[in-house]
């Protein structure tokens, strides 16, 4: 028998999560962003499952992106930072790979080749600083693309600073800088909305929607969940309880002792730890199921293991208890709160341990 630590992704959730985020707005198209693995969930698998379906797919490397080719997606692939050195281009061209042009380096790696890029979104800065260029800049920008003759469709593009926050207005802020640039540049597509824009703000019409942790059925927001805002989760990540033990009170548990007991319970040692990327940061009172009941992490996380109180009276553990770190049962927004993280990064940091089975 091998280590019993399995990530069960629902494809189906991912399909539906997908066309939820369409059916929030009826007039744009959509990437499926399957970035860093699909967030985890296996980048090849869900594109496949959602190759007839999706617009477009969206990733942040040129590996990622031929990763999909290779596997056989038809669908077109978007380069959301763009190139990162000039030969990719030819790689654009050749696999009909559409790009972000953020900078002059990349703008001009594209317009000194002589190539055809089906559409290239410039990247506007409109307020979080860390990618894009001003208006007047992406003004000159997408003048010069369209002046080239060597992209199909240039469009502007631009992405959210604090779009999980619903009480700040910075997005109401970039939204309105987006419309200055539009006004500025004259009739151009668009693409500003992320997952939480996507749920909670509003987004310009008859643009390219971009929705990434919801099609996993995770929520942006600290304040709701997955389920709250209708998304079904994709990912359950279970393993089993591999030693069994009483404590009494008193007793210390793990590397460093760094827990104690304060009454007599049972203790069940499980097979996760930081080495597949449950977060070493996880303190005891993480909670978790075991058998389908609450039981809560005491003692740090190794990197194999970890170790978890279950104190119900009706039920004693056993060697081979289902345990739920995530997923079904147990919102992983709920660890990672806990853990002082997001989802985002439970779910992506997963290392290759945990098998990836489909359902
Ligand atoms: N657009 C861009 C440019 C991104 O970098 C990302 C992810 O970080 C997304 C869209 C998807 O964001 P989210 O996962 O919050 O939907």
């Amino acid at each position: 028998m091998s280590r019993p630590l399995t990530a069960t992704v629902n494809l189906d959730a991912i399909l539906s999560n997908y066309r939820y985020a369409k059916q929030l707005h009826p007039t744009c198209h959509a990437f499926a962003v399957v970035k860093s693995n699909a967030y985890g969930h296996g980048a090849v698998r869900v594109a496949t499952f959602l190759d007839e379906e999706a617009d477009a797919f969206a990733v942040a490397t040129i590996e990622e992106a031929l990763e999909l080719r290779e596997a056989g997606i038809e669908s077109p692939v978007m380069l959301l930072e763009g190139v990162f050195e000039d030969s990719e281009w030819e790689l654009c061209q050749q696999h009909g790979f559409w790009a972000a042009v953020e900078n002059e380096v990349q703008l001009h790696g594209l317009l000194e080749r002589d190539i055809q890029i089906e559409k290239i979104f410039v990247k506007l800065d409109s307020g979080m600083h860390r990618l894009g260029v001003t208006k007047e800049v992406a003004d000159d920008y997408v003048h010069a693309l369209r002046a080239s003759g060597k992209v199909g469709e240039v469009l502007l593009m631009t992405h959210f600073s604090c779009a999980d926050d619903l009480a700040d207005l910075t997005t109401m802020k970039q939204l309105t800088y987006f419309e200055q640039a539009r006004q500025l540049i004259g009739e151009i597509g668009s693409s500003v909305a992320n997952s939480a824009a996507i749920m909670k703000w509003s987004v310009p019409e008859n643009g390219w929607i971009r929705p990434g942790i919801m099609l996993y059925g995770i929520s942006p927001f600290s304040e709701l969940s997955g389920a709250e805002l209708g998304l079904t989760p994709a990912m359950t990540l279970t393993s089993k309880v591999i030693s069994v033990r009483s404590l009494v009170a008193g007793d210390r548990v793990g590397y460093g002792l760094g827990y104690q007991a304060e009454e007599d319970h049972e203790l069940g040692t499980i097979a996760i730890g930081y080495g597949d990327g449950y977060p070493r940061s996880a303190p005891a009172g993480t909670p978790l199921l075991i058998n389908g009941k609450p039981a809560e992490l005491a003692g740090r996380v190794s990197m194999d293991m970890i170790t978890a109180k279950f104190s119900h009276t009706d039920q004693s553990l056993a060697i081979g208890d289902e345990v739920v770190l995530w997923g079904e049962g147990m919102p992983v927004e709920k660890v990672a709160y806990w853990s002082d993280t997001i989802g985002y990064e439970l779910v992506t940091r997963m290392t290759t341990r945990p098998k990836l089975v489909y359902t």
